[in-house]
């Protein structure tokens, strides 16, 4: 039986919501607050000592030589780009099924991003649909992004393999999946340049605007830590025109801290995942297609995900939604219009159509709670209002 709650005269379930940070903050409050006032005492605000520790132990625990701390995990995409020598009459291909960041970055080194579909279990950029698109040409390809969505990698190898034979270069745009790896090597390390988020909601998150740029390349990571700060190797003479675009001092304090949390609370939204899963079948509501029932998240057994995001595909997505949101459980879309059809890009040229299996997800996603600190009676609420809507 489900708990339940007097409101009023209706009675109601317990609310789940998506995300709740203060559970973590109430754990790591003295770690996380003295690491802040260590900054404040030392008055280094800007590229202190906690930058570089912070770059360092990332960079390990992503199994990279270069990490390069900056803004944001938009800055970071822009910062892999242009560090590589991505810009004007440049073709990169990437997906229509991301963040508005995957594409806006390509669009802001003077690049054409050139969309293509994505596969249809693991909603990641489709291997097949890029080799399709590079051989038909007509496009300077310079690059390839692919994104490891939700926090499961995408299929590295098949790109590493063609950008080799056509000399492309490969950026992942690794916002989502920290700690995840693709045939045992992790996320940060499977292409020239990676982008990292430290957005408050992602699996590693600061306590605002963060980002990181992670390469095997020191030229790759030389250039981005100059471009970072105005296009400087010398304070004052500009090489390039870069931006300000440096991981704040306060930002890194409080990333070192969560950095020794990250791969437990990665295990723990696996262990999370499995429940889920457990739990919807146990109640009779999965099915292989969305004709048939609830379509549960599929897990490439070449990837190890870290369930950045728990996304079901779910018949009467919306119809669920509403449901959910009355009865105060937290759901949300990633992403329900695709980038081919924002109103910013129309320019690019796509239409209604052109990528079916990325504009049928956007219809039929929907993420659940989950994160660390996600309680086992809060998941079982989550799947028993799921089984009463479905009923
Ligand atoms: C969060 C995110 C970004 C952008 O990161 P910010 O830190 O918010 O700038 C880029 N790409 C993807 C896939 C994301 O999820």
């Amino acid at each position: 039986m489900i708990e339940m709650i007097e409101t009023g005269t209706r009675p109601k379930l317990l609310a789940v919501p998506m995300l709740d940070f203060s559970r973590e903050f109430a754990e790591i409050r003295e770690e996380v607050l003295a690491a802040i006032a260590a900054v404040c005492e030392s008055q280094r605000f800007i590229l202190g000592p906690e930058v570089a520790r912070f770059e360092a132990a990332a960079a390990e625990a992503c199994g990279v030589p270069f990490a390069v701390g900056c803004a944001s995990g938009t800055d970071a995409l822009w910062l892999a780009l242009a560090a590589l020598g991505l810009g004007e009459g440049d073709a990169v291909v990437t997906t229509p099924f991301s963040f508005f960041a995957t594409v806006s970055s390509i669009l802001r080194v003077g690049a054409k991003p050139v969309l293509v579909d994505i596969d249809e279990g693991t909603f990641n950029l489709s291997a097949g649909a890029v080799e399709e698109v590079l051989g038909r040409g007509g496009e300077r390809f310079a690059g390839v992004m692919p994104v490891h969505l939700y926090g499961q990698c995408a299929d590295m190898k098949a790109f590493s393999s063609l950008a080799k034979e056509r000399g492309l270069k490969v950026v992942e745009d690794a916002a989502q999946a920290f700690g995840a790896s693709w045939e045992g090597v992790k996320a940060g390390g499977l292409g020239d340049a990676a982008a990292f988020s430290f957005y408050p909601t992602k699996n590693l998150a600061a306590f605002g605007d963060a980002g990181m740029v992670t390469t095997r390349d020191e030229v790759v990571a030389e250039r981005s830590k100059m471009l970072r700060q105005h296009g400087m190797r010398r304070r004052y003479y500009h090489d390039e025109v870069g931006w300000n675009s440096r991981l704040d001092t306060l930002q890194a304090a409080v990333l070192e801290v969560k950095l020794r949390r990250v791969e437990a609370g990665n295990r723990r939204r696996l262990e999370l995942a499995s429940l889920y899963n457990e739990r919807f079948t146990a109640a009779g509501l999965v099915g292989k297609t969305t004709a048939e029932g609830m379509v549960l998240p599929f897990c490439d057994p070449r990837a190890e995900h870290v369930f950045h995001q728990y996304v079901i595909r779910a018949p009467r997505r919306d119809a669920l939604r509403e449901y959910l949101t009355a009865h105060s459980i937290g759901s949300e879309v990633y992403y329900p219009l695709v980038l081919s059809l924002q109103e910013s890009l129309k320019f690019l040229g796509y239409k209604k159509g052109d990528f079916p299996v990325s504009e049928r997800a956007a219809e039929e996603v929907l993420a659940l709670p989950i994160y660390p600190e996600l309680r086992v009676e809060e998941l079982e609420r989550v799947v028993e209002a799921i089984r009463r809507f479905y009923a």
